[in-house]
């Protein structure tokens, strides 16, 4: 071949993949995401898929715990989806009995939206049925719902967790 025509195909295959980089990046761009090339002189900037999450889910994403002290619950302190983890498999494969402990739980754990109460010093949590649950009901223990009792292992692991992020026994001082 002689050297021009290289010279063509090259230059031919370069505007090719400029127009098709400008086709996805126009694209990309209709549909509110982010561009893979350049925004190609125009003023966008994509919306955040964080913001996008937090906007349809609300506070039912979080994994949060808080202290319950003195019958005043505290800022809502989020914890990491390891611990996060790590509660859930307890909470989740430990043996509920009916009926809620009369307990003096000093935290309650949120995991997306499904609340625990739990009692560190015993090692209880407490499950109450939100639709009879008051907020002026000083009768915790007429409240109905399930519990369960930790073994001291899973107690400590709990705990262990627990007190990354608040201090334990407010509640019951
Ligand atoms: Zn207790």
């Amino acid at each position: 071949m002689k050297k021009k025509t290289v010279l063509y195909i090259v230059v031919g295959l370069l505007i090719i993949l400029i127009i098709g980089a400008w086709a996805i990046d126009m694209h990309l761009m209709s549909n509110n995401e982010p561009v893979v090339f350049s925004t190609w002189g125009r003023k966008y900037a994509p919306p955040r898929h964080e913001d996008k999450l937090k906007s349809s889910y609300l506070e039912v994403d979080e994994n949060t715990v808080a202290e319950i002290g003195r019958g005043t619950l505290k800022q809502a302190v989020e914890i990491s989806e390891e611990d996060a983890n790590s509660l859930s498999e307890i909470i989740n494969s430990g043996s509920w009995i009916e009926g809620t402990a009369d307990c003096k739980s000093d935290c309650v754990i949120n995991l997306k939206g499904h609340m625990t109460y739990y009692h560190s010093d015993c090692g209880t949590f407490n499950k109450y049925n939100l639709a009879e649950m008051s907020m002026y009901s000083s009768k915790a223990q007429e409240v109905s719902g399930k519990s369960l009792v930790l073994s001291e292992e899973d107690k400590t692991t709990v705990n262990t967790i627990l007190e990354k992020y608040i201090i334990l026994g407010i509640g019951s001082n």
